[in-house]
């Protein structure tokens, strides 16, 4: 049966009608760090994402990639450039649950900050229980849970916010090698069932083959845009198939060289 991420849902036109549903045109952010001296994050960034896509996002360490997503969110604003997004909820690094409360109750936590009851909320968030891998978790605390499933309720509690666009901040970069196979193939699967747009931050280049409809390539810091490459391979994918092979290698090359050629 086509998902709907197959099936990509038309984008709705917005800010200025660029046709896209996330476009980032020339974007600039510079930190002023406390003893003065400037830290440009990113340079010129122009991107776009059509609405039910998930674009990946790769580049070495501080180049970029979670002030990137932080713009998206509006934590921050650019110094230069325009953007347009749908309203968009972060999901950081770390998992940020809290630890006194239930995975049910963690997950539950977007609905209550918007202001649904308790039982509405643990109500919605345990429907989407079963559907996540979750089932039988809902009580446990989340000290009692494996990493790779900390990352489920977080991922929930993100999915529950309602908002159209999920940014990921390297979310199974912690995770041990098999967990994070076994999470991207959970995350394909959850994002059938449940389609959004999706900016995912990875420094894994085959994570985002395999996961994604396009990945952009930033330069070292400042991050300049050296590739956006269309993912144009029929899900599910796999790791040993020789065309994601292929483009892992390409994706690689042009990481190594910081060009297309
Ligand atoms: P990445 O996610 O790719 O590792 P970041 O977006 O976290 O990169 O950071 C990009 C660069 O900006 C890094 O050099 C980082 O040290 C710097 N940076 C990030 N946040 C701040 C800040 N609040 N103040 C000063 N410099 C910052």
């Amino acid at each position: 049966m086509p998902t709907q991420l197959q099936s990509r849902a038309q984008p709705p036109t917005f800010g200025g009608g660029t046709g896209a549903h996330i476009a980032l045109e020339g974007v600039s952010r510079t930190y002023s760090a406390r003893n003065g001296a400037e830290v440009q994050a990113l340079a010129e960034v122009s991107l776009r994402a059509g609405a039910g896509e998930l674009l990946a996002v790769v580049g070495p360490s501080g180049c970029g990639k979670s002030t990137l997503l932080e713009l998206l969110c509006r934590l921050q604003s650019p110094d230069r450039g325009s953007i347009s997004c749908p309203p968009a909820v972060l999901m950081p690094q770390h998992d940020l649950l809290l630890p006194w409360l239930s995975a049910l109750d963690n997950a539950a936590l977007a609905l209550r900050i918007a202001g649904a009851k308790r039982a509405q909320a643990r109500a919605r968030a345990e429907g989407l229980f079963v559907e996540l891998g979750l089932a039988g978790f809902q009580h446990a605390r989340p000290h009692e849970l494996s990493g790779g499933m900390r990352q489920r309720v977080a991922f929930l509690r993100t999915l529950l916010s309602g908002k159209p666009v999920l940014c990921l901040d390297e979310p199974f970069g912690a995770l041990d090698a098999i967990t994070r196979a076994e999470m991207q193939e959970w995350l394909a699967g959850t994002l059938a069932g449940e389609p959004r747009t999706v900016v995912l931050v990875t420094h894994d280049v085959e994570e985002a083959i395999l996961l994604a409809d396009s990945v952009v390539v930033l330069s070292p810091r400042p991050g300049r845009v050296v590739a956006q490459l269309e993912v144009e391979l029929a899900r599910p994918r796999r790791r040993t198939d020789g065309d994601v092979i292929a483009l892992r290698e390409r994706a690689l090359a042009i990481l190594a060289t910081g060009s297309q050629s």
